[in-house]
């Protein structure tokens, strides 16, 4: 397809389908529904089904399914047929409102963290009618929360919808402080740049560790890694373009606004970002588009890799989560705005989000924790494990005047009063650059950058969305009952720039010295998931859940089980890759090398007897160690998966993977990677660093 703007959106139920398919009081009651959250009744949602069904047969779909985002981190899908027999042994086409509206399924096999014994196993999905119905596969996909019958979160999309509700309610009460009478509504806006690599099929199928596991468990260093910088933006090769484009188009059928893409810093690594869209929609958007990265990718003869970490040595992936919000009279609440009155504003919310972000650091690094993000944070390459704030120069020293009512300014300094003098205009190039901050100002939204590669980043905004409301209806229980407004306004962002400006911080997040100075502030520092997911439950995680009915205090016990549960099982599929490769791909390789080159040796000794046979015994002798070696290496490492698998708690399971596996899993690698160095090319088992890195030509 040529014309993007004829493309645009063909795959999907949205507001133009709609009007078109919809009459007219229907369609407005959809509006109302998709504006205000209100519940749509089931007549109306009869006439939606029944639209929804004939636009997409038109579109060639046979099936529909609720498309949900269980705990596993990808979507779900149950297709159904649309068709229904009749009594002549014929069949029609149907598609009611109730089936729109909610669908059963069994919950039993997705993760549930130990809540299936408190309740039954069957599920509901709800529809959610914000996030536009698409096609997909020849399906109607219609985007659906998916939870227990006693009405527990079983994916991560309800949280999500039930953190904006609640940044929703608390935002609009402080606007209204402001005087601003005709917002409704207000919502999170979230843009999530996704970082991945691409190589050839040909090589990918060749190893068994990015089969299994999505990257690779060995590889010695290639020649050339990402130390010139000649990939960050550099020229797009042909392949991987044809490829691009053909992401976007099938994006932009979806509906997504697939914009930029790029070259990364490693070697076949790329990204795409789109233009930013409601936090719940993005949400799903980000799964599409991961979805189809991998998807198209096979139709190039490629693969994409969604792994945090693929290769050690070079960059791994990240997501950038985007954050804002906005009001629906279209006015970003963090553009520091034109008058005093709207600088007062923004810097209320913006010591909000600061006290959020200090309260909450935990449960936001808690929110990133996978066993593959652990390869990126504070690798030198990613945002450190520990979360601060980065405002950049211009705004901090805004805050600094403030916080200690010191004087301000160019020629003429005075005091700065919130809601009296103007800010200054800041440069968006000061606010914007520093890549090693974990949460950055960046003009007018915030650039959370901790999140993996392939993560859903429904969690993530869950945590901020819920940790701002929360401190929004501090704020608004503070400046409701005030005796003047502006007195009370400016105390509060002094005082709460007084509390918590330990998290901001504008400098060098790689710096050994920044480890030091935040332990000195008190910052957390989790530097790897069981130490992070042990805070899960920490008091104050639960109250804000709880008291925001999040999650219940279940709830959360079970979703911190499914991420130990997941962190072993990942850990567990890797050692036992390793074990598979080492044994039956990578000793045997070596041993042949060995023999061919002692048996060389004999033969040289045999033909000259003086002969030098220092090189070949030397091999010989240098890769015999590495063998025998790498096969203790392999036992120990079978013995300790083996008693890894017989510790029942999760958190100890976990503890035990992250002190005595993976650290058996580093051994047994270097080993491996050092044998490598000294075998000859052709007898290596399988493609290396260089052959996958440079793959794409
Ligand atoms: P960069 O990271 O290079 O500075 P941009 O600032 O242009 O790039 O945008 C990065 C991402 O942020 C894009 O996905 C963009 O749509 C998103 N974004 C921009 N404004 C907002 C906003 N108000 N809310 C959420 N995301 C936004
Ligand atoms: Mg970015």
């Amino acid at each position: 397809m040529n014309n993007i703007t004829d493309c645009f959106g063909t795959m999907v139920f949205d507001d133009t389908a709609m009007r078109k398919k919809l009459p007219k009081e229907t369609y407005d009651a959809m509006r109302r529904t998709i504006k205000d959250g209100k519940r749509l009744d089931i007549e109306l949602a009869n006439v939606v089904a029944a639209a929804m069904k004939d636009w997409a047969i038109e579109k060639g779909a046979t099936h529909y399914t609720h498309w949900f985002q269980p705990m596993t981190g990808i979507t779900a899908e149950k297709h159904d047929s649309f068709i229904s027999p009749t009594k002549d042994g014929k069949v029609i086409m149907e598609f009611s409102g109730k089936e729109l509206v909610k669908g059963e399924t069994d919950a039993s096999s997705f993760p549930s963290g130990g809540l299936r014994a408190t309740f039954e196993a069957r599920g509901y999905t709800a529809w959610d009618p914000s996030s536009y119905a698409f096609i997909k596969d020849r399906t109607l996909c219609i985007p659906t929360a998916f939870c227990s019958y006693g009405g527990e979160a079983l994916d991560k999309k309800t949280p999500l919808l039930r953190s904006m509700e609640k940044i929703n309610k608390q935002a609009l009460r402080v606007l209204k402080l402001f005087g601003n009478e005709s917002v409704t509504s207000v919502k999170t806006t979230v843009g999530v740049e996704q970082e991945y690599f691409l190589i050839t099929k040909e090589v990918y199928e060749k190893r068994k560790d990015l089969f299994y596991t999505g990257r690779t468990l060995f590889g010695a260093k290639a020649p050339k890694g990402q130390e010139l910088d000649d990939h960050y933006f550099g020229s797009i090769k042909d392949k991987v373009s044809e490829f691009m484009h053909d992401v976007d188009v099938e994006l932009w059928k979806l509906g997504v606004l697939a914009k930029t893409e790029h070259n990364e810093a490693a070697p076949a690594q790329h990204e795409l970002a789109p233009i930013f869209t409601t936090a719940n929609i993005a949400a799903d958007h980000n799964q599409l588009t991961m979805e189809m990265l991998q998807t198209v990718a096979k139709r190039h003869g490629l693969v994409c890799l969604l792994h945090e970490k693929p290769f050690a040595g070079v960059n791994g992936s990240g997501k950038h989560n985007n954050w804002s919000i906005s009001t629906d009279t279209g006015i970003n609440l963090l553009e520091p705005g034109e008058t005093p009155y709207e600088n007062a504003q923004f810097l209320l919310f913006l010591s909000a989000i600061i006290k959020a972000v200090d309260d909450y650091q935990e449960l936001l690094r808690i929110s990133v924790s996978t066993a593959g993000n652990d390869h990126r944070l504070g690798a030198g390459e990613a945002p450190p494990a520990i979360v601060s704030f980065f405002l950049g120069d211009e705004l901090t020293e805004i805050l600094n005047a403030i916080e200690s009512e010191s004087a301000y300014g160019g020629k003429e300094k005075e005091l700065l009063r919130v809601g009296v003098h103007m800010l200054p205009k800041f440069t968006k190039d000061t606010t914007d650059r520093n890549r090693t901050s974990p949460f950055a100002f960046t003009g007018n939204k915030f650039e959370f950058r901790m999140l993996g590669s392939a993560a859903s980043v429904s969690d993530v905004n869950t945590v901020i969305n819920t940790a701002v409301a929360e401190t929004l209806k501090g704020f608004a229980d503070r400046l409701e009952n005030a005796e003047c407004f502006e007195e009370a306004l400016h105390d509060l962002i002094r005082d709460t720039v007084r509390a918590h400006k330990r998290i901001l911080f504008n400098g060098n997040g790689y710096d050994e010295s920044w480890v030091k100075e935040a332990e000195k502030r008190g910052l957390s520092n989790l530097r790897n998931t069981p130490e992070a997911l042990s805070h899960f439950l920490d008091e104050k995680n639960v109250k804000l859940f709880s008291e925001n009915k999040i999650f219940s205090e279940t709830e959360l016990r079970s979703r911190k089980e499914i991420m130990l549960e997941s962190y072993c099982k990942l850990i567990n599929i890797e050692a036992l890759t390793m074990i598979e490769m080492a044994r039956k791909e990578i000793i045997p390789a070596v041993i042949s090398y060995i023999k061919d080159v002692s048996k060389t040796i004999i033969n040289v000794k045999n033909a000259v007897p003086n002969a030098l046979t220092d090189t070949e015994e030397e091999i010989v002798s240098s890769l015999s160690a590495l063998a025998s070696k790498a096969n203790t290496a392999v036992k120990e490492l079978d013995s300790l998966t083996a008693t890894a698998n017989t510790v029942a708690d999760n958190a100890d399971c976990a503890d035990f993977y992250l002190n005595s596996v993976i650290p058996k899993m580093a051994e047994l690698r270097r080993i491996c990677d050092e044998a490598e160095t000294l075998t000859a090319e052709s007898y290596w088992p399988f493609p290396t660093y260089g052959d996958i890195l440079f793959s794409v030509r």
